[in-house]
């Protein structure tokens, strides 16, 4: 367990001050809790210096006596980075909206070091995300998640951006064009969609209750995930031709 802890990091939604120790100098936050929770001291502060230097942070010796008020959004996200993603060299990074709480300037900033630490340490990510723009950007596999954690959609980003499967990643990547603006199926579709309809789905596909595309079959019998093309998969009765169905209704 403790050689597993110290192989997956992680960093989180709100930097400026909930995840970083407003008591604790730069220096101190990255190297607690991961080096000293897991009790490895040796070469602590060059291992520290290393990695606020990975993270940009320079000068490296004026950084790490600096505290969290002292630094900007981005500074302290760089910080939470430092700390979460690299002073350990995880082999698993879980990134929870990490971008969501900056401002828009900064984000771009933060999702390119991201992306340059993945390149450089080969360090796994696993970002999680509600903004379909950054995902894009960062992923190479989506994982789509509704209800309680379940995957209705799976794919590599090309394929669940460009060609959705599931009714719930179609409606998401409508909205995020801006939304469902005019024509009866568009509206009644981001309606139901993003309702806030849960029903008492016991049998039945989850989804069933907002699916404007749902069926007899959606009430009686639970899908399973199944592989539509390679490595694209959905979790849907009728993955394979809704799409085209959803287009017409569009149309
Ligand atoms: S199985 Fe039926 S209800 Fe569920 S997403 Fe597919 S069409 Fe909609």
């Amino acid at each position: 367990m403790s050689r597993l802890r110290t192989s997956i990091q992680s960093i989180f939604q709100d930097p400026p001050f909930q995840s970083i120790n407003p008591r604790f100098t730069v220096a101190r936050a990255v190297a607690e809790p991961p080096l000293e929770v897991n009790g490895l001291r040796e070469g602590l502060e060059e291992k520290v210096m290393d990695a606020l230097e990975r993270v940009e942070l320079r000068p490296v010796e004026e950084y790490m006596h600096k505290y969290p008020h002292q630094l900007s959004g981005g500074q302290r996200q760089r910080v939470a980075i430092a700390r979460g993603g690299l002073v350990l060299n995880p082999s698993l990074l879980i990134a929870d909206e990490p971008i969501s709480m900056l401002d828009v300037s900064l984000r771009a900033g933060i999702l390119n070091l991201l992306r340059r630490l993945k390149q450089e340490s080969g360090v796994s990510i696993m970002y999680i995300t509600h903004d379909i723009a950054s995902a894009k950007y960062i992923g190479d596999r989506v994982y789509v998640i509704y209800r309680g954690g379940q995957v209705v959609e799976s794919g590599s980003v090309g394929q669940v951006i460009s060609e959705p499967l599931h009714p719930y990643t179609m409606a998401l990547m409508v909205a995020s064009r801006g939304g469902f603006r005019g024509g009866s199926a568009r509206s009644e579709l981001g309606e139901r969609i993003f309702s806030t309809e849960e029903g008492n789905r016991d049998t039945g596909c989850l989804f069933e209750p907002r699916c404007p595309f749902s069926r007899d079959v959606c009430s009686r019998e639970r899908p399973e995930l199944k592989e539509i093309s390679s490595g694209h998969s959905a979790r849907c009765h009728f993955a394979g031709t809704l799409r085209a169905e959803a287009m017409k209704a569009q149309a």
